[in-house]
């Protein structure tokens, strides 16, 4: 059975004091609940996050990595230097990175090869800008991104690999994928993957929708099929509206 997951991305905010409180909140909502609950601070604060989450059951993860081991790469932090601090998962590929850090295809095929040298958990982002979707070529963008960064490898790896379909023109723009049109990339992406990995594989990997998830549309984009959780960037800054699509499940 693959696993329900929502992971909270809270990109570049919150101060030491902000992530301080933000966490207390979330100790106050944390319930059981049927979905693995995620958060991912900033690096400055990742230890301080795993240390205060410990007795929780939310994972603290991070938001990048570089793929090196270590070396002159000022700026960057490695596999190994976030698990020293407790860090098993990391968010690769997010449509920030891509757009504003110029993180291509094969650059993130170097970082994925990382994270699983080190045996990490990979949240793995892709998807199509709005020209790609008006000009009908969602999948062929979505497709690629998918085959360029990840279809070397072993079908064994995906057992630590997460999808997460991230339309670009639905990040922190408040508009939402329609849940119609989530499933059927979903769908397209479950088919990708079972056309190289077989349909074993494909059924196992857990796919997140990410794109103005909110407390209002979370329970209907969780209802399709295809549909395993939410990364969820702006709602996740607030503790209980992010449990409210936490609890969407
Ligand atoms: C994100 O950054 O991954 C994201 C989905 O952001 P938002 O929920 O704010 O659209």
């Amino acid at each position: 059975m693959r696993k329900q997951i929502v992971a909270g991305n809270w990109k570049m905010n919150n101060d030491l004091a902000q992530t301080e409180a933000l966490l207390s909140d979330l100790k106050k909502q944390n319930q059981s609940s049927n979905a693995e609950v995620m958060v991912a601070p900033t690096f400055t604060n990742l230890y301080h996050a795993f240390e205060a989450l410990r007795t929780s059951n939310i994972e603290v993860v991070a938001q990048n990595m570089h793929f090196a081991a270590n070396g002159a790469y000022t700026g960057e932090i490695s596999a190994s230097m976030l698990k020293s601090v407790g860090v098993e998962t990391v968010i690769l590929g997010h449509s920030e990175r891509r757009e504003y850090f110029n993180e291509t295809d094969e650059l993130l095929a170097k970082k994925v090869d990382a994270a699983l040298a080190n045996s990490m958990r990979i949240i793995f982002c892709f998807g199509e800008e709005l020209a790609d979707r008006k000009s009908g070529n969602e999948e062929a963008v979505v497709g690629g991104q998918i085959k360029n960064a990840l279809f070397h490898l072993e079908a064994a790896a995906f057992q630590n690999i997460v999808l997460a379909y991230e339309p670009v023109w639905a990040i922190g723009t408040g508009e939402t994928a329609s849940p119609e049109q989530a499933q059927d990339m979903h769908a397209f992406i479950r088919k990708t993957l079972a056309d190289k990995y077989g349909n074993n594989i494909a059924d196992e990997v857990s796919i997140l929708y990410g794109g103005s998830v909110k407390p209002a549309n979370a329970e209907e984009i969780f209802s399709k099929p295809d549909v395993d959780g939410g990364l969820i960037g702006g709602a996740s800054l607030n503790a209980e509206d992010f449990y409210a699509i936490v609890n969407a499940f």
